[in-house]
C-alpha cells in the first residue's frame, strides 16, 4: 500500500517531510500524547467517527502532560480536515493525532510542542475470534505510569505484552494490573458476559479513558442489558460465556478463546454479534441515532 501524499506537522507538508528530530524530548522520552480516530466512508462523504470526544481527550492529556503551549480542540480538529481533505481519501481512513515535544533538551522541559497527523486509507480489522494469553506482563499501575492517558511512552508496556502473545501463538493479550485483576489488552478494551450480565473492568483498573468502551456501555443499557463496570478476577475469565476486546482501531473484536479454553457461547457470541453489527451500521451511517458521534467532513 502507498503512503498518502500529505501529512500534517505543523502545517500541510508532504508525507515524507512530516519527521521529528533525534533530539526531540518526544523520541527521547516518549513525552508525547495521541488520539487514534476513524473516518468512514459512506460512499459519498467521509465521516469522522468521535471526533469531539477524541478531541477533548487530546486536551486532557496536554494537560496532564504540563504541555505549555497545549493544542486547542479546534485547531487540531481544522488540522485533521485539512490532512483529509489534502489527501482526497474515498474509503475508510485512520487517523493519528500527536502533541510532542518537539524540542531538545532537559527530561523535564514542557515546551515546545508540536503537532502531527497523519491519516492512511484502512480497512478494519475484522476477525471472527482472537485467541488471547493472559499476559504475564501486568498493566503499569496509575501511581506509576497512568494509563488512563493516551501517552506515546504507554505504549511499550501493551506492546511487551502484544509481541510476548505473538511468540507464543496467540493473536493478541489481556493484561492484568499490579493487583492481579483483569485491564484491558495492548490497545483496547475487555468485555466479558457472563449468566446474561456484561461485566468491564472499571475506570480504576489502569485502563485507557476508552471512547469505544464508553459507547460499549451506552449501546447496551439502551438495548435493556445490564453492564457492570467493577473489578474482575482472573479467575472469572474461564466462567465467561462470550467476550469481546473493542477499540477505535478494533472496532468490536470477539474473543475465541482466553488461555485456550473456548467461549461457550461460541465467537462471536450472541450479544458480541449483535453489537458488533449495530456498531457497524452506526459508523457506516446506514443508523442515523446518535448523529452527536458523526462530524461530516
Ligand atoms: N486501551 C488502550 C491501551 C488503547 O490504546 C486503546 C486504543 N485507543 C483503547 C484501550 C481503546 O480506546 P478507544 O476506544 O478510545 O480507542
Amino acid at each position: 500500500m502507498s503512503n498518502p501524499k500529505f501529512a500534517w506537522c505543523d502545517g500541510i507538508v508532504p508525507w515524507e517531510d512530516a519527521t521529528c528530530h533525534v533530539s526531540s524530548l518526544a523520541f527521547k522520552y516518549g513525552a508525547a500524547v495521541f488520539e487514534g480516530i476513524r473516518a468512514y466512508w459512506d460512499g459519498s462523504n467521509l465521516c469522522i467517527w468521535q471526533l469531539n470526544e477524541h478531541l477533548a481527550r487530546l486536551e486532557k492529556g496536554q494537560r496532564f502532560m504540563r504541555f505549555e503551549t497545549p493544542f486547542s480542540a479546534d485547531h487540531v480538529a481544522d488540522a485533521i480536515k485539512q490532512t483529509l481533505n489534502a489527501n482526497e481519501f474515498r474509503a475508510n481512513v485512520h487517523i493519528t493525532a500527536t502533541a510532542f515535544l518537539s524540542g531538545p533538551g532537559q527530561p523535564f522541559l514542557c515546551d515546545p510542542a508540536s503537532l502531527a497527523i497523519t491519516a492512511m486509507a484502512r480497512g478494519d480489522f475484522a476477525t471472527d475470534g482472537l485467541r488471547v494469553q493472559v499476559s504475564s506482563w501486568r498493566r503499569a499501575s496509575d501511581a506509576a505510569q497512568p494509563q488512563r492517558i493516551k501517552s506515546n511512552g504507554n505504549y511499550l508496556n501493551g506492546r511487551l505484552a502484544a509481541v510476548q502473545a505473538r511468540v507464543d501463538g496467540y493473536d493478541t493479550a489481556l493484561m492484568l494490573g499490579q493487583d492481579g485483576k483483569v485491564s484491558e489488552g495492548p490497545a483496547m478494551c475487555f468485555f466479558m458476559v457472563r449468566n446474561g450480565v456484561v461485566i468491564t473492568p472499571d475506570q480504576q483498573s489502569d485502563i485507557l479513558e476508552s471512547i469505544t468502551r464508553d459507547t460499549m456501555i451506552t449501546l447496551l443499557r439502551e438495548a435493556g442489558h445490564t453492564v457492570q463496570e467493577r473489578k474482575v478476577d482472573r479467575s472469572e475469565l474461564a466462567m465467561a460465556d462470550e467476550a469481546f476486546f473493542c477499540g477505535t482501531a478494533w472496532e468490536v473484536a470477539p474473543i475465541h478463546s482466553i488461555d485456550g479454553l473456548a467461549m461457550p457461547a461460541g465467537s462471536p457470541g450472541p450479544i458480541t454479534q449483535t453489537l458488533r453489527s449495530q456498531f457497524d451500521a452506526l459508523t457506516q451511517g446506514t443508523d442515523t441515532s446518535h448523529p452527536e458521534w458523526r462530524t461530516y467532513l
